[in-house]
């Protein structure tokens, strides 16, 4: 793993170069605005063995903005795990808004799925379990689905990224937005060649480079790298 405190003065301006730093935003700005519901959530998912898969309270928080800044009321979201982002996006959404929650980990959903019920918003939530390709080819038969969807954040199979995208860009309505989550994949996509890396970083880091060059080349989209968390690329839909 690189160490996020590389001095090197080629001056990029990330300010976060610290766990300090980091540990001093959540408890600033991140912990004291979490609502109850999602800490309770977090809290629980942490005591699961693949905690380190949940979405983090900063990003929550950015998301939850994002949702809000938007308007948005339909959305999807591509990997759910415990339902972190899930249920952040659900909090967001006006009362008859509704988020496609794809996943094919049903039991992990419903380690958060009384969150979503104790925060009052189940009703926005469809949980489709299954292969999120064939859930995405199952909404896309529906033309009244194309050009539906406010927001899809995407966290899943990162070596299918770019399968999902030649597909959701058909769903996104103009003006909305796709997130791809992870973009920036540890530090490791410039790691050098003797870098040791754990084995899946090193898998699936190739599929996040291509991703990030063929994001930055494709014209029907605005596209901004936001460093937040592992990185998440924001892709909003021109034409
Ligand atoms: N967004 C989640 C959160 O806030 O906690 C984290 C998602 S986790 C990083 C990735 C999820 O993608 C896992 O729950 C996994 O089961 C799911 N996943 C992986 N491959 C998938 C596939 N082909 N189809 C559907 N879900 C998949
Ligand atoms: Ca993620």
């Amino acid at each position: 793993m690189l160490s996020n405190l590389d001095p090197t003065p080629s001056c990029h301006k990330t300010l976060l170069r610290s766990d300090a730093l980091y540990q001093y935003m959540l408890e600033t700005s991140v912990y004291p605005r979490e609502p109850e519901v999602l800490k309770e959530l977090r809290e629980c998912t942490s005591r699961h063995s693949w905690n380190k898969m949940a979405t983090s309270p900063d990003e929550g928080q950015f998301l939850m903005m994002l949702l809000k800044l938007m308007n948005a009321k339909n959305t999807l979201e591509v990997g759910v795990y415990t339902g972190y982002s899930l249920l952040c996006t659900a909090l967001s959404l006006p009362s008859d808004g509704k988020v496609i929650a794809l996943d094919i980990d049903k039991e992990a959903y419903e380690i958060g799925a009384p969150f979503i019920v104790k925060a009052g918003v189940a009703h926005k939530v469809d949980f489709r379990d299954g292969p999120a390709m064939d859930g995405i080819d199952m909404l896309l038969k529906d033309e009244s689905n194309h050009g539906f969807f406010d927001f899809i954040f995407v966290d899943a199979d990162k070596n299918n990224y770019l399968n999902y995208h030649k597909r959701l860009i058909k769903l996104v309505k103009v003006g909305g937005l796709i997130a791809y989550d992870n973009t920036l994949w540890n530090g490791a996509l410039v790691a050098s060649p003797n870098d040791e890396l754990p084995k899946y970083i090193r898998y699936y880091m190739d599929y996040i480079l291509d991703l990030n060059q063929t994001l930055a080349q494709d014209s029907r989209i605005q596209i901004s790298q936001v460093p937040i968390s592992d990185g998440i690329t924001l892709c909003r839909r021109l034409i």
